[in-house]
């Protein structure tokens, strides 16, 4: 059985379509998504060579070599263009997510759904949608082990009214997840809330210089947009 995070990544997976899973390690979600016969085809891309090797013994275990390649590479150099329709991408951060669609722009072309989860830094992954032509379609905020994940879901813009206009508060809260504020989210911004407030003591108990006042202002800043949000 998947863990709550990787199921709520397979529900938003277009069912018979082709998919690529980077950073598999161990390569249960495209495993779970072929036993189901929800995709036809997948590609289960690892860099490191012990989640490598764990992704292909759990293939072979699971006898589902025929409709699953693991392949050893960094980011989307494992696939080649036009290969899968479907792209997932989950429990790194923020940041390296973006780096690696931005590495591997050129396999994007035909590929028309990211669905991207993110352990923390989401807002980085908001603005490269925003700014590469895909729109943000759906998002997802759970708690699960103690531990709270997002889940962003982009479809290529291509002829498409693309949403590439999100505000400051959207991209760093996310639009979906801004309109709903469930449990999950409260929970989060708190926690943000929180840390933010005693990274702001910190630096008015520290030497006060230009660098020290500009971090000041910026975190001032998100402590407005987290109350604003949380009123
Ligand atoms: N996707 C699985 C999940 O969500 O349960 C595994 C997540 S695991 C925490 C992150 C995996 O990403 C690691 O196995 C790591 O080796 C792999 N990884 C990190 N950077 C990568 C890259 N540039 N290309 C491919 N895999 C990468």
């Amino acid at each position: 059985k998947l863990s709550d995070r990787l199921a709520t990544v397979a529900n938003y997976i277009p069912k018979g379509s082709r998919i690529a899973d980077i950073g598999s390690d161990h390569a249960y979600l495209p495993c779970h998504m072929v036993k189901k016969g929800a995709v036809r085809y997948a590609i289960a891309g690892e860099v490191a060579e012990g989640p490598y090797q764990s992704a292909l013994k759990q293939v072979q275990l699971e006898g589902l070599t025929k409709s699953i390649d693991v392949r050893k590479g960094d980011g989307l150099e494992v696939i080649q263009p036009g290969e899968v329709e479907c792209i997932t991408i989950a429990g790194m951060g923020g940041t390296l997510i973006t780096s690696i669609l931005e590495a591997g722009k050129d396999k994007l072309v035909n590929v028309e759904r990211l669905i991207l989860q993110p352990n923390v830094g989401a807002h980085a992954i908001r603005s490269w949608l925003c700014e590469n032509n895909w729109r943000l379609v759906s998002e997802s905020i759970l708690k699960e082990d103690g531990k709270i994940y997002e889940v962003l879901v982009a479809q290529n813009g291509t002829g498409e009214d693309i949403k590439s206009d999100m505000q400051e508060l959207e991209l760093l809260f996310g639009p979906f997840l801004l309109k709903e504020k469930n449990d999950a989210f409260c929970e989060k911004w708190a926690l943000e809330k929180t840390n933010w407030q005693r990274i702001l003591n910190q630096l008015e108990q520290a030497e006060q210089n230009d660098s020290t006042l500009e971090k000041k202002r910026e975190i001032e800043n998100k402590l407005k947009m987290v109350e604003e949000v949380l009123s």
